[in-house]
């Protein structure tokens, strides 16, 4: 996926979806903050031709966040080191992760 293309955020056919419902920011399947682990995943393969289209998407949603989660809770209001982490922190160790997979190029297990 490039990054002139439009994020499915987290769906896939026979999947179930891994999509925030705002202004909460929780998933709709896990109950739990998004990017949850399956909307990570389902994102990351998504973009793992394009991490910087990803990290731009994600941004957008963190823009999002900040001011849905701040309108909820002005006062302290949401904590940007926390979202940043939540958000974005996890792009680049992840799409590592995953062309390692999809390339079929594990390193060996370690030794018993
Ligand atoms: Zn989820």
């Amino acid at each position: 996926m490039t990054s002139d293309q439009t994020s499915n955020q987290g769906t896939r056919p026979g999947i179930e979806p891994h999509t925030p419902q705002r202004p909460i920011w929780l998933c709709r399947t896990c109950a739990v903050a998004w990017p949850c682990l399956g909307a990570r995943t389902l994102l990351t393969v998504d973009f793992v031709a394009d991490p910087t289209g990803l990290a731009v998407y994600l941004a957008a949603q963190l823009q999002d966040a900040i001011v849905d989660l701040a309108a909820l809770n002005p006062n302290p209001g949401p904590d940007p080191a926390a979202l940043h982490a939540r958000f974005l922190a996890w792009v680049r160790p992840r799409v590592a992760i995953t062309r390692t997979r999809l390339d079929g190029d594990l390193p060996p297990p370690p030794p018993a």
